[in-house]
């Protein structure tokens, strides 16, 4: 009966027992009395044997109960440890946390986190937003002074919470408070462990949520400090150039245009007018990229015929082509593309300018296109150095230039990070790769199917 029932169950029937055992079997039969002094003797231990196993026994009971108990306390922290660990955002761990507490312990949670000054409510179990001024005190008692703080605890207890600061190594994160509605002590000291065992890891993992959420703050920074200080050289390196080309050729042209034949003066204002092309596309670059980078861009579809766009960027790019052999193939009856002509037109130039800088004089590009039944696909092919293969992965990226000593060219490392904001803006995808036969570098754009319109009924139309 102790291994069943416990203690005192277990004493009265030890009692009993020997009262039975008197009764029925210890003459005098079926009276209380004793005859022979003996049997007192007999019976007295007997009755101390009882009572004692009875406390032993009881004594296991309580063990394996308290055993069993904890085994499911430490279970539902582990669990508890796991599910949190899972949680990447602040609000999500606080409600899973006071919705947690709140189960282990039965009683009714608020969950306090440092708002610049002041400490602000951020999660509850019940759904809380406002406590009581004497809550507030405590709340704001436990986080100045990192101890216990309201009900049950030394200070302030006449608050109707009793508040926990929630610490780590590193310092503390945050408060929680606790309250049970009726009026019984909140909470024994076993649970006061366990609260103390849940806050502790409920404050490593809104440490853990906000130390991600700082690194990420300083990445962010750093990365723009690196752009803004890899803008400015470029800016600096890229307007100086093409600008002082261009007042050296107006200030000979002002000084000396009398010493001057009409053969060299048309020389010199070809060079100004091409440094100011230069500067004039450099800075359109950096516009588009502050475009791309404010998320203001807005690609406008309409019919575009790549035979147009293509000798449209020609012409624009008239003069550093001048000195290469560019070779067009497309197919001849190619339909028109949904696409926004001012945009691929950019691609294209800055493909097509890479091309003409970094490929020698007199060598070939080719722009080819061809449409298959998923996709349209656009190369463009030059008889260059090609790309060194570990930069392949990198040269979209923004401001990545190959260094490569003395060959390397005036340039900013905006061109192709802008292509690649362009093509993906409007659905399609841009990828680089060396030329399988032979040196130069091969860019390819792919747009979906989706983006070629059906072809025109032209046999229709001739018909007419
Ligand atoms: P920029 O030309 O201003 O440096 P880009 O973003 O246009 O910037 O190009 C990034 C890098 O990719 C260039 O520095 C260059 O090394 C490499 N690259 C681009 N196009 C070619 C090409 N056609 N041939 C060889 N290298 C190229």
């Amino acid at each position: 009966s102790a291994v069943w029932h416990g203690l005192w169950p277990s004493v009265l029937t030890a009692v009993v027992s020997s009262l039975a055992f008197n009764f029925f079997f210890l003459p005098p039969l079926y009276e209380f009395t004793i005859a022979e002094p003996a049997n007192v003797v007999a019976l007295f231990f007997f009755l101390l044997v009882a009572v004692l196993t009875s406390s032993l026994g009881s004594r296991m009971r309580a063990q394996s109960v308290a055993a069993r108990r904890q085994a499911e306390v430490t279970a539902q922290l582990y669990g508890f440890s796991r599910k949190i660990a899972g949680i990447a955002e602040l609000d999500d761990l606080l409600w899973a946390a006071a919705h947690q507490v709140a189960a282990m312990l039965k009683v009714e949670v608020v969950l306090l986190i440092p708002e610049g000054e002041s400490l602000s409510v951020r999660a509850g179990f019940p759904p809380e937003d406002r406590l009581d001024e004497s809550d507030v005190a405590a709340a704001r008692w436990s986080w100045d002074h990192d101890k216990p703080a309201g009900r049950g605890a030394d200070t302030l207890p006449g608050a109707r919470r009793l508040f926990l600061p929630l610490r780590t190594g590193r310092g503390k994160v945050g408060v929680i408070g606790v309250m049970r509605s009726e009026d019984l002590p909140l909470l024994a000291p076993s649970e006061r462990r366990l609260l103390d065992a849940l806050a502790d890891q409920i404050a490593v993992a809104i440490e853990r949520i906000t130390l991600a959420r700082d690194v990420d703050d300083a990445r962010i920074l750093s990365e723009t400090e690196r752009l803004r200080s890899a803008l400015l050289t470029s800016i600096s390196h890229d307007l100086k150039t093409p600008l002082a080309s261009i007042m050296g050729a107006i200030t000979s042209l002002r000084s000396y245009g009398a010493l001057y034949d009409a053969a060299a003066r048309d020389e010199m204002l070809g060079t100004a007018l091409e440094e100011a092309e230069r500067l004039n596309r450099f800075v359109a670059n950096l516009l588009d990229m502050t475009r791309l980078d404010s998320g203001a861009l807005a690609p406008r579809r309409e019919a575009v015929d790549l035979g147009d766009l293509v000798a449209t960027a020609l012409r624009r790019l008239a003069r550093p082509l001048a000195s290469h052999r560019v070779k067009v193939d497309l197919p001849a009856d190619l339909p028109l593309l949904q696409l926004d002509f001012v945009l691929t037109e950019q691609v294209l130039v800055n493909l097509l300018e890479n091309a003409a800088k970094y490929a020698p004089a007199g060598s070939e590009i080719t722009i080819r296109a061809a449409l298959d039944d998923d996709a349209l696909v656009i190369d463009v092919l030059d008889r260059g150095p090609g790309i060194p293969p570990e930069a392949l992965a990198r040269i979209f990226d923004k401001f990545y230039r190959v260094h490569a000593g003395d060959r390397q060219r005036a340039g900013t490392g905006l061109g192709l990070a802008i292509c690649r904001g362009f093509v993906e803006a409007q659905g399609g995808t841009i990828a680089a790769r060396n030329r399988a036969a032979g040196p130069g570098a091969a860019f390819r754009i792919i747009f979906p199917r989706t983006h070629v319109l059906a072809a025109p009924p032209a046999t229709e139309a001739e018909a007419t």
